[in-house]
Formats: structure tokens, C-alpha cells, sequence
């Protein structure tokens, strides 16, 4: 069994849905794993915004305005007037729901409920639309077996034994749907893998099945070695080992949810990028393979603050990194990078939900400065301990940018630095020209 994801603009209008049909047609078992429609989730995140500020009219405008699209969309998806109803009472049922929000007290919970449609949608519109062409397919819901603990980790143990139940119920069927991104927490709400999670439900899916590959289908023709949106010629990269891919994606290359390489990597699952728009194109195998030993790809992870922590009457104490790292662990909060000197260390986090409290406690021993709007820029590739030159090359790229910490040497397979967040794109320019 194999699990397929497409992503938003994969199924971003009647013509992509349309099309995806010629790319799991294969008699092969699958199950496809679909995002919302482009658009839609930002779209329920404005809803949801404007019920928090009570603000029902700005609200129903929203939903209006997000309803005639997919009115408009089911117009072009279906041919007979049999679908062209189910999809109707689908779109009625769904944005029905979501102003009867706009009457009752608005929390959070409402809002992961409302988060949750896009998904919905998509991948029922897509299963009437399979219907009514004659393909056959069981739509799976994602919410009876996705689920994540209370510390919003993948409870695998739960959904392996659930997904694998769901999918005994259907002993003869070669296609399954089912909705990324969303889940239930521990409470059993609806919840969510957070934004772009529905790669991570396609990783965690296809481990807990044991599948034989997974395919992340996307609007580009893989993970590209520096990214796209902002540096012109780029190139894709045919084959990434699991360690470099998983770095890229939590160091911000959009094409991957930041965590979703784990499951794959756990159950030694490859991951295959591939481009709707282009379906010949090789594009991406992470795999456990390391290949070359150059430096292969640059990502940037923006909105990161920065933590310099001098230790004052302790210095040299042993303790002191244990007394720091106990605050951060007790409020939640991941250390992305650290650098340290005999008298000082200096973090990065990214999650600054608790910064305020971590503040209060680090300075009860030492001194503490926070520097905000910087981004973390990852160079990624195989720089084993022994080859010379690669820390040369980096720096020599970057000798006009100020540079604010640096990380080498934690892994053999990633150099990070810190830089202001205005000096972004002028940091991956110089590395693509430095490097690439
Ligand atoms: P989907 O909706 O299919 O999940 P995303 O928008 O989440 O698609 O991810 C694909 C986009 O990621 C590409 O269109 C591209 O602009 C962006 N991107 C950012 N960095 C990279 C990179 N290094 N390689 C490829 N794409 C990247
Ligand atoms: N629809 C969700 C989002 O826009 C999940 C995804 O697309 O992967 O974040
Ligand atoms: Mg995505």
C-alpha cells in the first residue's frame, strides 16, 4: 500500500482535480492523503480571526465570499446533476456549520473545528467527483484515526492500530481518501498537525501501514537546493538522505512540513517529492542513502529570537547549562541553535509563547539580553570532519553579511548561522553564488 499526498494547489481547482485522477489511476493500492483547496485555509484562518473579535459581520462576509468559490467550483468539477447535488448539500452542510459559529461563545476549540473544513471539503468534493466518473474509492475519515498525545506528538501506537482497523473494514479496495492535516488531541477535539501538516499526516500515515513509499505531490519538481521564492536560478536535488532532508524542512523549506521526515525515517520509509504540474520529473528521493559529499541545498527559518544568557556569580560552575536547559524544558520550548564561551551562552528559539516566564527564572542567575526579527539560514550537505575547505567556502560567500552566531560542527550533515531577518535574501543570493 502506498500513500499519495497532494497538496493544496494539486487539488486547487476543478481542472487540478480533474487531472489528479490520471496520477493514482494505476492498479497499485494507495491511499491519497489531500490538503485543502490553495487558499482555503488561510481563508478559514481569517473566519476565525474575525469570530474571536466578535466581529460577526466581517465573519459572514468571509464565509459568503469563500462559499460562492466553491459554488462556483462544483459547476466545473461535476457533469451530472446527481453529483452537482451531493456536492450542493456538501457546501451547504459545511459553511452552514461554520456561521452557526458566528451565535456561541468563540474559543479556540472552535476554531480548530473550523480549521478543520478545508480538508474536509476537498476530499469529499473529490470522492462524489470519483463517483461520478466510476472509480471506486473509500473515503476514509482522518479523524477516526489520527491522533496526536498531550504533548501534540503523533500518538503512533493509536493510529497504527486504528488506520489499520479503518482500512481492514475495506478488504477489496484499491483506493482510499482521506484528509491531511487534520486529527483529534487527547481530549478527543478536533485538532490539527499545524500548517502544512498534511505532510506529516502522509509520513505518519504510511509508517504506521508500513508503506512501501510515500509521495508528496507538489506544485514544484522537488526540494530544491536553495529556495525559490526567493533566489532566481535554483535547481532540484535528485536524492537527499533522510538527516538532510529533515533539516532542510524544520530550517524552513516549505516544500515539507517541519518535523514530517521523522515516521519516515523511523520505519526507513523512502519519500518521493513529485510535481503534479510536471509528473515526469524525477524530483526528490530521501532515503537512509547519503550521497556526494558537497554542499547540496540552503534554507531559512525566519521569526527568531535570540537569548544571550551570561552566567553572573556562577561562573564556571558545572550546572549552570543544566539550570539553563531545565527552564526551557520545563516551559516546552525547543533550542534550535547554541553556541556557548566559558562565561556565556547564546540560544535561538522560535516559540516565544513562554519567553516571558523563561526570562523571569534565567534571570534569578544570570544576565539576559533578547534579540528579535533574525533568521536562521542552514546550509545543508556532507561535511565530514575530515574534508577541508567547506567552512572556507560558506564564510567566504558570506563575508559582507554580519553574522550573528554560528553552529558547525553539532552534525556532519549541517552548518547554521544567525543573521538580522532584513539581511535574508541577500544571505541565500550569496551562498547560492558562493556555493552552487
Ligand atoms: P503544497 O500546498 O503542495 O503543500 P507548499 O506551498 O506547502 O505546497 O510547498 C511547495 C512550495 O514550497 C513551492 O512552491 C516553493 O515555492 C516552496 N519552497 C520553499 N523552499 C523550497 C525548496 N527548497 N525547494 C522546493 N520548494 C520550496
Ligand atoms: N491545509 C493546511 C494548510 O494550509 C495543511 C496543508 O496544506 O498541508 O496549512
Ligand atoms: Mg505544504
Amino acid at each position: 500500500m502506498r500513500v499519495l499526498k497532494f497538496g493544496g494547489t494539486s487539488v486547487g481547482s476543478a481542472e487540478r482535480m480533474h487531472a489528479l485522477v490520471n496520477l493514482i489511476s494505476d492498479s497499485t493500492p494507495k491511499i491519497v492523503v489531500l490538503s485543502a483547496m490553495s487558499g482555503t485555509t488561510n481563508n478559514l484562518v481569517e473566519i476565525a480571526a474575525a469570530l474571536y473579535a466578535k466581529d460577526n459581520n466581517k465573519a459572514n462576509n468571509l464565509i459568503d465570499v469563500l462559499e460562492n468559490k466553491y459554488k462556483e467550483v462544483i459547476k466545473q468539477l461535476y457533469k451530472t446533476g446527481a453529483a452537482l447535488k451531493k456536492g450542493e448539500e456538501l457546501i451547504h452542510s459545511h459553511f452552514n456549520y461554520l456561521r452557526s459559529f458566528t451565535m456561541d461563545m468563540f474559543t479556540v476549540n472552535e476554531e480548530r473545528a473550523i480549521l478543520a473544513q478545508g480538508e474536509l471539503l476537498s476530499t469529499a468534493m473529490f470522492h462524489y467527483y470519483l463517483e461520478e466518473i466510476g472509480t471506486a474509492s473509500v473515503l476514509l475519515p482522518a479523524l477516526n484515526f489520527m491522533r496526536i498525545d498531550e504533548n501534540e506528538e503523533p500518538d503512533m501506537k493509536y493510529i497504527e492500530q486504528n488506520a489499520k482497523a479503518e482500512l481492514a473494514k475495506y478488504p477489496n479496495t484499491k483506493l482510499f481518501i482521506t484528509q491531511g492535516y487534520i486529527c483529534r488531541n487527547a481530549f478527543g477535539e478536533i485538532d490539527n498537525l499545524k500548517r502544512g501538516g498534511s505532510d506529516y499526516t502522509a509520513t505518519i500515515l504510511g509508517a504506521a501501514i508500513q508503506s512501501d513509499e510515500i509521495q508528496i505531490w507538489t506544485d514544484i519538481d522537488g526540494m530544491h537546493n536553495n529556495d525559490p521564492r526567493i533566489v532566481d536560478k535554483t535547481h532540484p536535488i535528485a536524492e537527499l538522505s533522510f538527516d538532510e532532508a529533515a533539516e532542510l524542512a524544520y530550517f524552513g523549506a516549505k516544500i515539507l512540513h517541519p518535523t514530517c521526515i521523522l515516521p519516515a525515517q523511523m520505519r526507513n520509509i523512502p519519500v518521493r517529492l513529485l510535481n503534479t504540474m510536471q509528473p515526469e520529473a524525477k524530483g526528490t528521493v530521501i532515503s537512509s542513502k547519503t550521497t556526494g559529499d558537497n554542499v547540496k541545498a540552503v534554507a531559512a527559518k525566519d521569526g527568531i529570537t535570540a537569548i544571550k544568557i551570561k552566567s553572573g556569580r556562577m561562573l564556571l560552575a558545572y550546572g549552570f547549562l543544566r539550570a539553563v536547559f531545565e527552564i526551557f524544558e520545563r516551559y516546552k520550548t525547543p533550542i534550535d541553535m547554541i553556541t556557548t564561551s566559558e562565561v556565556a551562552v547564546s540560544l535561538t528559539i522560535d516559540n516565544t509563547k513562554n519567553l516571558d516566564a523563561i526570562m523571569q527564572e534565567l534571570k534569578e542567575f544570570c544576565s539576559v539580553e533578547v534579540d528579535n526579527d533574525l533568521t536562521i539560514v542552514c546550509i545543508v550537505g556532507n561535511f565530514a570532519a575530515e574534508k577541508q575547505g567547506y567552512a572556507f567556502k560558506i564564510f567566504d560567500a558570506l563575508k559582507h553579511i554580519p553574522i550573528r552566531m554560528i553552529s558547525y560542527g553539532g552534525s556532519e550533515h549541517n552548518v547554521s548561522i544567525l543573521v538580522d531577518s532584513k539581511l535574508k535574501k541577500d544571505t541565500l543570493v550569496a551562498l547560492n553564488n558562493g556555493l552552487f
